[in-house]
């Protein structure tokens, strides 16, 4: 079964104290929200996201650090806001531009991540 929204929520949001890199941005809502991950041996074996945005931000931030765990770097950068939107049928069209917000910053961080190589 597949967990809810607000369970990934819960899961997902937060602070990482030493992440191996992050990126932030600010999205058309005027949110500000963030990426953390920890990664090693190029697999991304913890993600968190900090967002003070709307609740489509929290919910796309949730699903986009779901499908980013676990997986390495360059299939975490197939990870596209197409399928954010695809796993949240209940995200409301006024917010489908947080899914682009939310996927800019993951790769962000990423590319943070790429240029410590
Ligand atoms: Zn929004």
């Amino acid at each position: 079964m597949e967990k809810t929204a607000n369970s990934l929520i819960d899961q997902f949001s937060g602070r990482m104290n030493s992440p191996t890199s992050s990126a932030i941005l600010k999205g058309i809502c005027g949110e500000e929200m963030g990426f953390y991950l920890l990664i090693e041996k190029g697999r991304i074996e913890d993600v968190k996201f900090y967002s003070e945005g709307c609740a489509g931000t929290k919910a796309c931030a949730a699903m986009a650090a779901s499908l980013a765990l676990n997986k390495t770097v360059s299939e975490a950068l197939l990870i596209s806001a197409g399928e954010v939107i695809k796993k949240l049928p209940a995200l409301p069209q006024e917010h489908l531009h947080c899914s682009i917000l939310v996927v800019s910053v993951l790769y962000k961080a990423i590319a943070d991540y790429l240029l410590q190589l």
